[in-house]
């Protein structure tokens, strides 16, 4: 199985699926239930797991580490990780959009925009205590989940020999959820091409998605240009360097779980796939377990990229002049508002609020750039993902050493 779903062969499978949607989907310009029904299958089967793969995994991971100690300098690991390469990626935006200007001079239409939802950074860190633990799961909370089961994992350890047999449990309902998962990824070609797909079909077709590429041109290219960089050189080096990996290797043991966030838009939807695919790379259960579940939805160094750019393409498409104190403040908030986003498709553009809100930007700006966010969020998750992956990759080597 590992070496079925790994198999150069398999990946050129999910590359085709993917090639043909896109081909089918530019072609017939509209939405074919069927093939809908395709993606939709796929979605559901690896959502289903997440719960599942997430509560035992945690759970494994905190017995596995057992000394708290070592745990936390794990966390302590994990959050400096997240928060520097976040932070690198703003830096990366915030540089590019100076650069490139791609909001001066140009006029777009502002469009239909989000519903203004009251969203605030508190609303986050209340939402961790879980109010009603099976609410949260029912509702695919992740973040009150992760909170519960680390305190589990965290009470199984302090209650020692009588709590033996749930740790064994859970360590079955974790092989079980991987091995499952890996059932699930062999339909992920036919599952990537019924994504993308509908997407591009609902998007009208390859003539409305060009257009609307075009009107957006040089915010889409800072965007893609930014995560690139990201995506191609700033997080390799620190693959190399920290986790002394070759970073084309890891790409390829990643490329099951970058296209599938590709396809979904979702780093939650995709966390099975990520977990299984770092398990098969050789990173540790117990590392992987706890740094994954919570990168899928606190570590966001795509969307993140993206929310700076996009802050500072409104400003400069309504000619307000940003202040440098002012994009210290977008990096500072565009951090913390990836860090609010759940893995989910286009939530970066809802916390996106917090950032224009902070600098006195006009929050109508975001219908300037919703055309073509559908887009742009898929190729920012799939660096999410890579993020979580290479944090995993490198977290694991720094406790090893
Ligand atoms: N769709 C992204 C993710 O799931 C979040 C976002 O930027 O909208 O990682």
């Amino acid at each position: 199985m590992k070496n079925s779903t790994k198999s150069t062969k398999f990946i050129i499978y999910i590359m085709l699926g993917m090639l043909l949607g896109g081909i089918t989907g530019a072609i017939i310009g509209k939405e074919i239930p069927f093939i809908k029904l395709l993606g939709e299958l796929f979605l559901n089967a690896l959502k289903m797991m997440i719960i599942p793969l997430i509560f035992s995994s945690m759970i494994l991971g905190v017995t596995a580490i057992g000394d708290s100690r070592k745990l936390g300098k794990m966390g302590g690991f994990t959050i400096l990780y997240y928060l520097l390469t976040t932070f690198l990626a703003v830096t990366t935006g915030i540089i590019l959009v100076n650069i490139i200007k791609p909001g001066v001079g140009i006029s777009i239409k502002v469009g239909k925009n989000v519903t203004e939802h009251a969203y605030s950074f508190l609303d986050v860190i209340r939402g961790i205590i879980p109010e009603n633990i099976i609410q949260s799961m029912s509702n695919g909370d992740i973040l009150p989940v992760i909170f519960f089961a680390l305190f589990f994992g965290i009470v199984i350890n302090i209650v020692g020999e009588k709590a033996k047999p749930v740790s064994v449990f859970f360590e079955g309902v974790f092989e079980i959820s991987l091995k499952m998962t890996h059932y699930i990824i062999l339909f992920a070609p036919i599952g990537v091409f019924g994504l993308v797909a509908s997407r591009l079909g609902q998007a009208g077709g390859w003539f409305a998605f060009k257009d609307e590429l075009i009107g957006l041109g040089f915010y889409s290219v800072t965007v893609i240009l930014g995560l690139s960089i990201h995506a191609f050189i700033s997080l390799p080096i620190i693959l190399w360097i920290f986790a002394k990996r070759s970073p084309i290797k890891f790409l390829k043991s990643m490329s099951d779980a970058l296209f599938t966030a590709f396809s979904t838009a979702s780093s939650s939807a995709t966390l099975p796939l990520t977990m299984t695919c770092v398990e098969d790379a050789g990173v540790n259960r117990s590392t992987s377990g706890f740094v994954l579940p919570l990168g899928a939805t606190v570590n966001m160094d795509g969307t993140a990229l993206y929310e700076a750019v996009a802050a500072i393409f409104i400003a400069q498409l309504y000619g307000i002049e940003i202040t440098f104190v002012q994009q210290v403040i977008i990096v500072l908030t565009a951090t913390l508002a990836a860090i609010g986003a759940a893995g989910i498709p286009q939530a970066g553009l809802v916390t996106m609020i917090i950032v224009l809100k902070t600098v006195g930007l006009p929050i109508e700006g975001i219908g300037a750039i919703l055309a073509i966010d559908w887009f742009l969020d898929r190729i920012r998750t799939t660096v999410n993902v890579w993020g979580d992956s290479v944090g995993s990759a490198v977290i694991d080597n720094l406790m090893k050493e």
